[in-house]
């Protein structure tokens, strides 16, 4: 029988702001479709909390027995630099500044955010498609909401017209705004302004003669609006109507908001039952942002080099750190926070470990079935993972007390125990038991400060011989040494 007839799994949803029973459109099936991100850059850190807390809810749902359908898209084409439709297409303008073809940035950065997702030990989603391989799709869509009336062309254009739809249906449920409010806060139209109302949204925008990425329409040459692509995808892989929408609480105003009116203008239903939403990640207290400086990017983490924190953290201490957290509370990165997580997370490898080394004993001093129960009453809870961290580590607790003969543990108790430890750590959380990241790491810290020793003997001896050559062999061997008024610290490559 499958988990899932058993275990009550609770969703927070977004859309009513209430904790609701988990019930799928189609029994045993689940669609879920995320915001996936737009490849104009190396992926953000904060992106990859958001989707690594899906593909959390990913595994999950698929530990509970669910036949889970899980889209996330590839955005290539249509996110301008505003959220009020004007400003250059952000992939349109990477490739002018770097003179090469928009479909250049979009393979660079599609392949960047790839191997980042690998190296997190991301599950592949079911689908990834894209919104250039939608544009017909799209296309179709946009005549549909124009033949019912929710959408007008001008000069080329197609926007969505938000007042006329919200007089039939309801147009701000999901982030909880009225459009009378949206109205009196706004400024006004100006002059070249084409828009009924500064509520409208594109649908279709015309492009200009300079405009690369373009396609052909019944409106003329130009390209989609970025809130389009994700009906289009969402409605031909999942349906009209699916489970689970999900994406970072940036997206829930306008772009999730967008979504929703164009399906419904064009289906006449809600399209989504759940909406989950994943909060984000700040740096030392502040919100991490390239342009003042508050920003590290994931490689920089994991090969330890950048200022900001006091060496490197491998991809799994980094995924424990995050799942420390409950998806819909913000986190705070800082090196105290990743060297504690650093510690929990061997102190669970250890345990799980030494799992295959107990001995075992015809009666147990350790109830098995009721911590494992309440492992799964924490992740039932809106998959709240720092409280199944916390069981896990209750579990530890008894592993080791067994470990050192104060405790007993039957074999039937102790491969329960092993199923459920591991089955948590490394199907549900997606940690990896990696060598690399923990005591081996901590060796070779130490021989590089060794070496690190030597040189600068040398170099108080002026023998520069010596001290080229061990800074030279270092460098091919991927590490880069950097001397400065602190003294020489290292970066490791690859
Ligand atoms: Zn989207």
């Amino acid at each position: 029988m499958q988990l899932y007839k058993t275990q009550n799994l609770i969703v927070y949803n977004s859309l009513t702001s209430t904790k609701e029973p988990f019930q799928p459109i189609n029994e045993g099936h689940v669609g879920m479709y995320v915001c996936g991100p737009t490849v104009y850059s190396n992926v953000h850190l904060g992106n990859c909390r958001t989707f690594m807390s899906f593909d959390m809810i990913f595994r999950y749902l698929r530990h509970l027995g669910y036949k889970v359908r899980y889209v996330r898209n590839i955005t290539d084409a249509g996110h301008l630099e505003d959220d009020l439709d004007e400003g250059e297409d952000k992939i349109a303008k990477k490739a002018r500044l770097e003179q090469i073809e928009p479909m250049e940035v979009v393979q660079r950065y599609t392949v960047d955010f790839h191997n980042i997702l690998q190296k997190f030990n991301f599950l592949p989603p079911s689908i990834e498609p894209t919104a250039t391989g939608h544009i017909i799709e799209q296309i179709e869509i946009i005549k549909d909401i124009l033949d019912k009336g929710y959408a007008y062309e001008i000069n080329g254009s197609v926007y969505f017209d938000v007042k006329k739809f919200n007089e039939a249906f309801e147009y701000g449920k999901l982030s909880g705004r009225k459009l009378e409010d949206m109205i009196s806060n706004t400024r006004e139209l100006t002059a070249q302004d084409e828009k009924k109302s500064p509520q409208d949204f594109a649908l279709w925008k015309k492009a200009e003669p300079q405009h690369i990425m373009r396609w052909p329409s019944p409106w003329g040459d130009g390209f989609p609006g970025w809130h389009l692509e994700c009906t289009a995808m969402s409605t031909k892989y999942l349906g009209e109507r699916f489970d689970i929408h999900g994406g970072g609480m940036d997206l829930k105003f306008p772009h999730h908001e967008c979504e929703i009116a164009q399906a419904e203008a064009s289906n006449g239903q809600a399209p989504v039952k759940y909406w989950l939403h994943a909060n984000m990640l700040t740096l030392n207290g502040k919100k991490m942002a390239k342009s003042t400086g508050n920003n590290i990017l994931p490689d920089e983490i994991f090969s330890g080099d950048n200022t900001i924190l006091s060496k490197a953290f491998s991809p799994s201490v980094v995924r424990f750190f995050m799942m420390q957290a409950h998806y819909t509370s913000i986190l705070d990165l800082s090196n105290e926070a990743l060297l504690a997580s650093e510690k929990g997370y061997q102190r669970l490898m250890e345990a799980v470990n030494d799992l295959n080394k107990l001995n075992t004993d015809s009666t147990s001093d350790f109830d098995v079935k009721a911590w494992k129960q309440k492992c799964y009453d924490a992740m039932n809870d809106d998959f709240n993972t720092p409280i199944l961290i916390a069981n896990l580590f209750e579990g530890v607790k008894h592993i080791n007390l067994i470990k050192e003969g104060k405790e007993k543990i039957s074999s039937e108790d102790l491969r329960l125990l092993n199923e459920s430890m591991t089955g948590f750590v490394f199907d549900v959380l997606g940690l990896e038991n990696k060598n690399d990241s923990g005591k081996d790491m901590e060796k070779l810290t130490g021989v590089v400060d060794l070496l690190i020793k030597l040189r600068n003997e040398a170099r108080a001896n002026k023998d520069f011989g010596t001290s080229d050559k061990i800074r030279d062999q270092l460098a091919a061997l991927g590490i880069q040494l950097k001397d400065s008024k602190e003294g020489t610290t290292f970066s490791m490559s690859g």
